[in-house]
C-alpha cells in the first residue's frame, strides 16, 4: 500500500503513565485515515497526527448511522515483542459488516498492513504492565455531503489507538446481569451480526435502566420469541451445564466473536463437549433449579472472560454454580492471557507479531 506518513515531532510524544489508564480515554499521537469515493475507490491513505475530523453537518453518518467498527488489542510480550491476537479474523469481520451495511470492503492484507504500520509507529504506547493493552479501534463511516437517504458515495476509514488499563484492575470478578425482556438488540434479517454503531445506540437505554436497578449489564434475548439468549451486553455468552459448554448458534442475532471462537477451540482441546444451538432462558433457569448449571460467562476482546454471578430473569435470580468464578471461566481467562502474553505456547498460530521497523 502507498501510505503517506506525517509524524508528530518525537519530543511531542511523551509515553503515558500506566496508572489509571481506564478504557479508550487517551490516544496515541498518530492515526490512520483513508477515503473511498465511487470513481476512485480507496485512496489518500495516510498516517497523520491524531486530530479531529472536519466533516459536513450534512455528512451521512450523522443522519443515517452508516458506520461500522472493530475492536482488538496489541500486547507487549517479553523482550518488547508487540503482537496482535488473530487480527485477520477482525479484518474479515470488518468486511462482513461492510457488506451488510452497503459499505466498501478493504482487502484483509491491506487492513493488516495498516494496523502493523500504525502500531509500529506508536509502539512506545503499548503498555508495559501485564493486563494493560493497546486497544485498537478501526472504524468506517459514510461521509456523503447530502441528506439523500441512501448509501453514501464517499467513506472514511480510520484507525485510532488507545493505551488502556486492565478490565480487571482488582482481579476477575463475577457480574450481575438483568435478562432484558422489553427491548431487543437484534432481529432476524437485521444487523445483529454486524459490528455497527446503531446496535450500540439501540442498546444504551436498556443498559442504563439495568444499571439504575443495580445490575452491571443486560442479557439480550432474541427479537422474535423473546426466549433465546443471544448476548451479554456487548459480549457473547456461554453456559456450562452437565459438564458441557453451551453457546448460542451464530446467525443474524449473534456477533461472531473472536474470543467466542477461541474459547470454543480451547474447550474442544480440553475435551469439553461444545454445543452451539439456540438456548432458551427457561432452559437455563431449569438447569439452575436442578443444580446442573455450574458456570456462565461472557466472552469478548475487552475483558477476555467475564464470569456471571447472577442472571436476573423477571425478578428471579438464576445463580450459576455458587455465584463465584468457575474453573472453566478461570482456565479460559488464564489460557487466553497466557497465549496473548507469550507465556503459553501459541498452538493455533493466533499470535500476529508487529515487526519493528520504526522510522
Ligand atoms: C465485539 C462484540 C463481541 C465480542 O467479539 P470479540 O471478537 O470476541 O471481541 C460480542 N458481542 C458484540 C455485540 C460485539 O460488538
Amino acid at each position: 500500500m502507498n501510505i503517506t506518513i506525517n509524524l508528530v515531532d518525537k519530543e511531542k510524544r511523551p509515553a503515558p503513565t500506566e496508572e489509571n489508564l481506564g478504557f479508550g480515554r487517551i490516544f496515541t499521537p498518530h492515526m490512520f485515515v483513508m477515503t473511498w469515493e465511487t470513481e476512485k475507490g480507496w485512496h489518500d491513505a495516510r498516517i497523520q497526527p491524531f486530530a479531529p475530523f472536519e466533516i459536513s453537518p450534512a455528512s451521512s453518518v450523522l443522519h443515517y448511522a452508516q458506520e461500522i467498527f472493530e475492536g482488538m488489542k496489541a500486547y507487549r510480550q517479553a523482550k518488547d515483542r508487540i503482537v496482535m491476537f488473530r487480527p485477520e479474523m477482525n479484518a474479515a469481520r470488518m468486511n462482513r459488516s461492510a457488506a451488510r451495511m452497503d459499505m466498501p470492503e478493504i482487502p484483509v492484507d491491506d487492513q493488516l498492513e495498516i494496523l502493523t504500520r500504525l502500531i509500529d509507529i506508536d509502539r512506545d504506547y503499548v503498555p508495559r504492565t501485564r493486563g494493560n493493552t493497546l486497544y485498537i479501534r478501526p472504524a468506517m463511516m459514510g461521509d456523503s455531503h447530502s441528506l439523500g437517504a441512501h448509501s453514501a458515495s464517499r467513506f472514511i476509514y480510520f484507525v485510532i489507538l488507545s493505551p488502556s488499563g486492565s478490565y480487571y484492575p482488582r482481579g476477575l470478578a463475577p457480574t450481575r446481569l438483568k435478562v432484558e425482556r422489553r427491548y431487543v438488540r437484534a432481529v432476524k434479517g437485521g444487523v445483529g451480526f454486524a459490528k455497527t454503531g446503531g446496535n450500540y445506540a439501540a442498546s444504551f437505554k436498556g443498559t442504563t435502566e439495568a444499571i439504575a436497578e443495580g445490575f452491571d449489564q443486560v442479557v439480550w434475548l432474541d427479537g422474535k420469541e423473546n426466549r433465546y439468549v443471544q448476548e451479554a451486553g456487548a459480549m457473547n455468552i456461554m453456559f456450562v451445564a452437565d459438564g458441557k459448554l453451551y453457546t448460542g448458534a451464530l446467525g443474524d442475532g449473534i456477533l461472531p466473536g473472536i474470543t467466542r471462537d477461541s474459547v470454543l477451540m480451547l474447550a474442544k482441546e480440553m475435551g469439553l463437549e461444545t454445543i452451539e444451538r439456540p438456548i432458551d432462558i427457561q432452559e437455563v433457569k431449569r438447569w439452575a433449579d436442578e443444580g446442573r448449571l455450574t458456570e456462565a460467562f461472557g466472552t469478548g476482546t475487552a475483558a477476555a472472560i467475564s464470569p456471571i454471578g447472577e442472571l436476573n430473569f423477571a425478578g428471579e435470580p438464576i445463580i450459576p454454580g455458587d455465584g463465584e468464578i468457575g474453573p472453566i471461566a478461570r482456565h479460559m481467562y488464564e489460557t487466553l492471557l497466557g497465549i496473548q502474553y507469550g507465556e503459553l505456547e501459541d498452538r493455533y498460530g493466533w499470535i500476529y507479531p508487529v515487526p519493528d521497523k520504526t522510522i
